[in-house]
């Protein structure tokens, strides 16, 4: 198999139920109808991608259930290669979403077969890694894989991009091999230990960052300088997801040859696009999507 991307990350079965007010310990209440819908930071990354016409490959695990099956039928039906994706006995990763009136959420991940992502199956995927031009890593799977990832792709010359989502603390070693570092602006004061100069991320180590942030676009900081990348104005109706769309964008555009200020304007279009609509991989939009989209976004 060859691939331009490969995704190592998760991928969750995203449960939402709506409530007036989140029960207090021991209480029950009632809330609407549940929502299904394919999620997780690798999954969605990849999707959005896919769906960008990069081509790419998700590295990752779900259980041998009805939500694998979900997060199966999504990825391969925007396209994703799912040859590196590994069926485990323990159970697909779930996030139990309540979401309240107004608009507040609370989340409990279940990481399940999300654990097993180890460094034996990312060795495995070395010559796929290899072939590929980017490599993205987020972090809902353990540690050492997305280390070994990083560190095969930076051996083999593969662009080793990585979301620092959820934020955790990488090696010196990882954080030296990224071209970007990707954070949203509180992962970025957690790594500055709350420093507001956005540039001296680069000073933990990485040749390049990106900092979203949110409705006013993105930074990408180099060591030549500096760029800011505006959003396009839109309504906004749900941001979930935005940030896996952002990436999966940006990677796109780097496959592809795009420098990095260039990709970043593109991914801000494309998550712009998403923000529209309800939803994480379902409000993703395709390319012609978002190049239909220009009098718009
Ligand atoms: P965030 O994780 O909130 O920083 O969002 C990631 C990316 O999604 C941002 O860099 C924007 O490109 C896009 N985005 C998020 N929220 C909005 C919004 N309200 N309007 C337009 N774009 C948004």
């Amino acid at each position: 198999m060859t691939v331009e991307v490969v995704v190592v990350g998760s991928a969750n079965a995203d449960v939402v139920v709506r409530v007036e007010r989140r029960p207090g310990p021991g209480e029950t209440v009632l809330g609407s109808d549940t929502v299904l819908a394919a999620g997780g930071k690798g999954a969605n990354a990849a999707v959005a991608a896919a769906l960008q016409e990069a081509r790419v490959a998700l590295l990752g695990a779900v259980g041998d259930d009805q939500h694998g099956e979900l997060l199966r039928e999504s990825m391969s039906g925007a396209g994703v290669q799912l040859d590196l994706v590994r069926t485990t006995d323990r159970p697909t990763g779930a996030a139990y979403i309540t979401v309240t009136p107004d608009g507040e959420n609370t989340i409990v991940v279940s990481p399940g077969a999300n654990s097993a992502v180890d460094v034996d199956q990312v060795e495995a995927a070395k010559d796929v890694i290899a072939g590929a031009k980017v490599l993205l890593a987020s972090l809902e799977v353990p540690l050492p894989a997305i280390e070994r990832a990083v560190a095969l792709a930076n051996e083999a010359g593969t662009r080793a991009v990585l979301n620092l989502s959820p934020v955790a603390k990488l090696s010196r070693q990882t954080l030296a091999a990224l071209d970007p570092l990707v954070v949203n602006e509180h992962e970025a004061q957690w790594l500055m230990d709350g420093a507001t100069d956005l540039t001296k991320l680069l000073d933990l180590g990485p040749k390049s960052a990106v900092v979203t942030l949110g409705s006013r676009g993105a930074l990408v900081i180099e060591k030549h300088g500096t760029t800011e990348v505006e959003s396009p104005r839109v309504t906004a109706v749900d941001t979930t997801g935005a940030g896996d769309a952002f990436v999966g964008a940006l990677i796109t555009q780097l496959a592809a040859g795009d420098d990095l200020a260039a990709a970043a304007r593109r991914a801000v279009r494309v998550a712009a696009v998403s923000v529209t609509r309800p939803g994480a991989q379902a409000s993703y939009p395709t390319r012609g999507e978002v190049d239909s989209a220009r009098g718009m976004v």
